[in-house]
């Protein structure tokens, strides 16, 4: 299954990509963790994409297309992945199409999960992630057992730099300037399907897989 989620920031695209990664067996796609990765290292690219992601605005195309059109090429995406939070421009979407006809491939569905903004404000102040093995919670929607311990590895809980309320807003109007535009996108294509994602983290994952399951 090759698949796209699209949403805005704090949609729950991460959350919802890890349970289908383990559900299907194939690799989530995370432009904004690789990127993470990147900085992290320091790496020239890292450092350069950090004064965008900073910012609340997007690290230039020409860079997140090079790493994806890099990373679909590697051995664990041959039958599948979740790309999640790629592409995010209109130009990232027609460079993914150009990636897909060089690979022989298609796009089978685009998941836009729909929620309201001040749901995903909520959702970006009280997000935490584990600084060791990535897994993220909510303080109040999907809290730890123990409040700033990962259950899973026991790593550190962090709050992600740009989840401040101030780049949050920044981040949702870049949404819906630049990333918006690509539910018509894929409308157009009639690969779009629309999920309700204001509901519980389990029944956006239930609705998901009835649709994928009847397409
Ligand atoms: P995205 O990857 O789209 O930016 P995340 O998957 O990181 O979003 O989710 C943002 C935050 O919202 C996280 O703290 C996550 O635990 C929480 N969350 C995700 N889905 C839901 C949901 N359906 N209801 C309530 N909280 C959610
Ligand atoms: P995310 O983890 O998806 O919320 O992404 C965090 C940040 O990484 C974004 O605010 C952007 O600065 C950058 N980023 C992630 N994916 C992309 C992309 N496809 N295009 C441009 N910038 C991106």
């Amino acid at each position: 299954m090759k698949l796209v989620l699209l949403g805005p920031p704090g949609a729950g695209k991460g959350t919802q990509a890890k349970m289908l990664m383990e559900k299907f067996a194939i690799p989530q796609i995370s432009t904004g963790d690789m990127l993470r990765a990147a900085v992290k290292d320091g790496t020239p690219m890292g450092r350069k994409a950090k004064e965008y992601m900073d910012a609340g605005g997007l690290v230039p195309d020409e860079v997140v297309v090079g790493i994806v059109r890099d990373r679909l090429l590697e051995a664990d995406c041959a039958s599948g992945f979740i790309l999640d939070g790629f592409p995010r421009t209109v130009a990232q979407a027609d460079a993914l199409q150009v990636s897909f006809q060089e690979m022989g491939k298609e796009l089978d569905r685009v998941i836009s999960l729909e929620v309201d903004t001040d749901a995903l404000v909520e959702r970006l102040t009280g997000r935490r992630t584990c600084s060791e093995c990535g897994r993220g919670y909510h303080v109040t929607f999907d809290p730890s057992l123990q409040p700033g311990t990962c259950d899973a590895c026991g790593g550190a809980l962090i709050q992600r730099d740009d989840d401040k309320e101030e780049t949050i807003r920044k981040r949702l109007q870049v949404y819906t300037e630049q990333t918006a535009p690509l539910i018509s996108y894929y409308q157009d294509a009639d690969v779009l399907m629309k999920v309700d994602g204001m509901l519980p983290i389990t029944q956006v994952q239930e609705k998901m897989l009835s649709l994928l399951q009847a397409s």
